[in-house]
């Protein structure tokens, strides 16, 4: 079935970009049975889920476009807005296809 002994990592897609992204590079953010939206740090989380890019273009695009407004069908809150800017913010930067070193 899978070609060689490659890792493959669990893939998930954002919900502003929709590119796919490893489960890992991504911030969940999770609508429990109850209607409460938070940040899920475990991943494990119940609930239905939407994942973002930690990148401030996702962020941005997801609050412009209500992303995760229609994912959950419900009002994202702004405390959970902040709290994922703050991850964004605390994420490395992304890879550059440019060598640095010159
Ligand atoms: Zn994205």
């Amino acid at each position: 079935m899978s070609k060689g002994h490659q890792r493959v990592e669990p893939q998930r897609m954002c919900a502003a970009c929709r590119e796919m992204r490893d489960k890992r590079e991504l911030l969940r953010v999770v609508r429990s049975p109850e209607g409460e939206i938070t940040l899920d740090d475990t991943g494990k989380r119940s609930g239905r889920g939407a994942y973002l890019c930690l990148r401030p273009e996702c962020l941005k695009r997801a609050q412009k476009a209500r992303s995760l407004e229609r994912a959950f069908k419900t009002k994202v809150p702004q405390e959970v807005w902040e709290q994922i800017a703050a991850r964004v913010e605390a994420a490395p930067p992304p890879e550059s296809p440019e060598d640095k070193e010159s």
